[in-house]
């Protein structure tokens, strides 16, 4: 017996967790009734961590099919993170399928059962006997508490070294337990000791364009690797580096990142997951600086963008431009400021240009003024989101200048 508790001990802390699968659980997902947001958070927060995201997938809440999806992926993957299926119906069953896979029974939890009765009882309601199942666990299971809800998720550790992670299906109880419960417990196994990931956030160039200055060289490199992913408000590109046995993850980072802005450094406004509001605010702060801005046909875009701007004093939505040409766009940016109290004054105008969008940028500062055109990619609501874009680079340009 002692012999096999110590063997086990061994293979956990020697069995690195280098791959997940990820199991969605819940009939509401399967018949389309929800959307699964959980899987692409757990996908993004796992390789962000440096563990490979083998398998997606999203289960009914039928017991055969779960047992049978988590017993598969046990055989491939490393970790296997379930959501959904832990409230106390007899139709949430991920404990029993947990269970069942591990071979063992469940036992009441004490000390989650009296966390749970006391959640009754501040009510002053009597505690109904069908949530004591949310209240199980299994010997090999570490209760994972859930500080928004009634549904603890568990941490169960299999004698290979693996790990079954359960969490509740619900956005806003799932992301804190995975942060606050499972994200230290991952530490604590070495995950994501020997990584170093950051992001380049650029604009001004597209993901096609990127991916040809890049090149397949760096593209299809394995370590470290840089993907791109275009986003709404900029394309990003990702250094994920993992320490080999010459250098650590930090200094083939600093490598890459060197190598990359050697490249691309002209295109980059941020790093990590700075939004446009934050980095303006930043510069805008090493000068003192207020603004007002106003925009002109783009349906409130640019409020959309820059709306939490703290340096924000005034911003106004017109449905149209107000007169043609770069002085009339300046004159309203010149308005603005003064309407807004501010130091600076943003005007941006769109018209349509075939199918895609002209932009118009005037900005007025205490420096001096500027007028920009760009054309957008697009009409509607995407030229008006890449308009408000474009007014944002050009005022942080400026700024930086
Ligand atoms: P509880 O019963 O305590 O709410 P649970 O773990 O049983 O937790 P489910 O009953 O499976 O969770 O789902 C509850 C709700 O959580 C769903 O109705 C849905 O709104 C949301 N949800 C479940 N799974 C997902 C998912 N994969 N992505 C986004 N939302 C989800």
């Amino acid at each position: 017996m002692r012999r096999t508790r110590y063997a086990r001990a061994m293979q956990h802390a020697t069995r690195r967790l280098h791959s997940a699968e990820l199991l969605a659980i819940g009939t509401e997902l399967t018949v389309g009734e929800t959307v699964d947001t959980n899987s692409g958070d757990l996908a993004r927060a796992c390789v962000a961590l440096g563990v490979h995201v083998t398998r997606v997938a999203n289960l009914p809440d039928d017991l055969d099919v779960v047992v049978d999806a988590m017993r598969t992926a046990l055989t491939r993957a490393d970790l296997v993170i379930t959501t959904g299926g832990l409230g106390p119906t007899p139709d949430d069953l991920t404990r029993e399928a947990v269970a069942a896979v591990c071979g063992e029974d469940v036992v009441v939890h004490p000390d989650t059962l009296a966390w749970l009765e006391g959640i009754w009882a501040r009510r002053g309601q009597p505690f109904p006997s069908v949530n004591v199942k949310q209240a199980w666990v299994i010997p090999s299971a570490t209760v994972l508490p859930n500080h928004n809800g009634t549904a603890p998720g568990w941490w169960v550790d299999r004698p290979d070294g693996r790990v079954i992670v359960t969490l509740p299906g619900p956005p806003r109880e799932m992301r804190p337990m995975w942060t606050d419960g499972v994200v230290p417990l991952l530490h604590a196994r070495g995950v994501g000791a020997d990584l170093d990931v950051r992001t380049l956030r650029l604009t001004g160039i597209g993901e096609s364009q990127l991916a040809e200055i890049l090149g397949d060289a760096i593209l299809r490199r394995p370590n470290p690797v840089v993907a791109t992913y275009a986003r709404r408000d900029a394309v990003d590109v990702r250094i994920s580096a993992r320490a080999d046995a010459a250098r650590g993850a930090a200094e083939l980072a600093d490598a890459a990142e060197a190598e990359l802005l050697g490249q691309l450094g002209v295109y980059v406004w941020a790093r990590g997951a700075t939004t446009w509001a934050e980095a303006l605010d930043a510069a805008l702060a090493t000068r003192g600086w207020t603004v007002g801005m106003v925009e002109c046909g783009t349906g409130g875009a640019l409020v959309g963008l820059l709306g939490t701007l703290s340096s924000l004093r005034r911003a106004e939505v017109l449905a149209e431009r107000p007169g043609t040409g770069d002085a009339a766009l300046m004159a309203e940016a010149e308005r603005v400021r003064a309407a807004a109290d501010a130091s600076v004054g943003l005007a941006v105008a769109i018209r349509a240009a075939g199918s895609d969008t002209d932009v118009d940028v005037a900005i007025v500062t205490p420096d001096g003024s500027r007028v920009e055109h760009r054309l957008a990619f697009l009409r509607g609501r995407h030229g008006a989101d890449r308009a408000a874009l474009a007014g944002a680079a050009v005022l942080l340009e400026i700024l930086r200048a």
